[in-house]
């Protein structure tokens, strides 16, 4: 057996063995296994490449190239917003809010997103990304109308990820059940102090008597409750995948 696969099937072990006393026997969750030449990070934590690893916090491969080091602030509320999520990676779990970065659609917040959840889970933290419609989709399509219940498979990642990365909130059709499923998210992640990272392309001041505001979409409790939990992000600016001047 090569050094590779074994150190694989070794993790595997160790997984499995974690998933079911919740505590990795090696680390007891602390990510340094102690050992006679000294601590070193522990199997547990390591991670093996990148395909492996966008698997697992469910990351769509149309984010692949999203990274910090190819985000190219073009103003100050982007540099500002490039700053906060880099400090933001390095220093959690030292972090007591999560982050919402609302803008309009192409600023980049999905981008940084996606690169504070790649730079986390290289640091071995658990996390998890959904597409906020796409996930009440899953909820939706487990629901069993023998039980009257949704699979709680489905929803358990989601309350459990240790970091949660909740992309486009407000962009489903705000129904009473949409709304109280993202508040049973939200209140259960902020009962468990679980940072979660949201982006929305609704703002919290009305642009103009058309536009809805993220309070329209997800309802007055949810709003305050989101603000409680989370640093809210402006990012302003023309939308990056239309401006070709801005992508030279
Ligand atoms: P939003 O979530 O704000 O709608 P995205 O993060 O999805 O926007 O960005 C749209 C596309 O433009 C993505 O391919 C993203 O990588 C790219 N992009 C946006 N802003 C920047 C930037 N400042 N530098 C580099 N790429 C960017």
């Amino acid at each position: 057996m090569t050094k590779g696969t074994s150190q694989k099937s070794s993790l595997r072990a160790v997984e499995r063995q974690s998933d079911k006393d919740a505590v990795c026997p090696k680390c007891f969750g602390t990510g340094l296994e102690v050992t006679p030449e000294g601590a070193k990070r522990c199997i547990c934590r390591v991670r093996f490449d990148d395909a492996d690893q966008n698997k697992r916090v469910k990351l769509p491969r149309r984010y692949d190239d999203c990274h910090f080091s190819n985000y190219k602030p073009q103003n100050q509320s982007q540099t500002a917003a490039l700053r906060y999520a880099t400090t933001f990676t390095m220093e959690y779990p030292a972090v007591d809010r999560g982050i919402i970065f609302m803008g309009t659609v192409g600023v980049g917040k999905t981008h940084l997103a996606v690169s504070i959840l790649k730079g986390l889970t290289e640091r071995g933290f658990g996390c998890l990304f959904y597409e906020f419609g796409a996930l009440l989709k899953e909820i939706q399509d487990s629901y069993n109308p023998s039980t009257f219940s949704s699979e709680l498979s489905v929803l358990a990642p989601v309350l459990n990820a240790e970091v949660l990365v909740l992309d486009e909130l407000g962009a489903s059709k705000p129904t009473d059940w949409v709304r109280d499923t993202l508040g049973h998210i939200i209140n259960t992640r902020y009962n468990d102090k679980k940072l979660t990272v949201f982006t929305t392309n609704y703002l919290d001041t009305r642009p103009n008597e058309r536009e809805e505001t993220l309070e329209d979409r997800i309802g007055v409790r949810t709003r305050s409750r989101l603000f409680e939990m989370c640093k809210s992000v402006e990012i302003t600016g023309p939308d990056y995948r239309r401006s070709s001047d801005l992508r030279r």
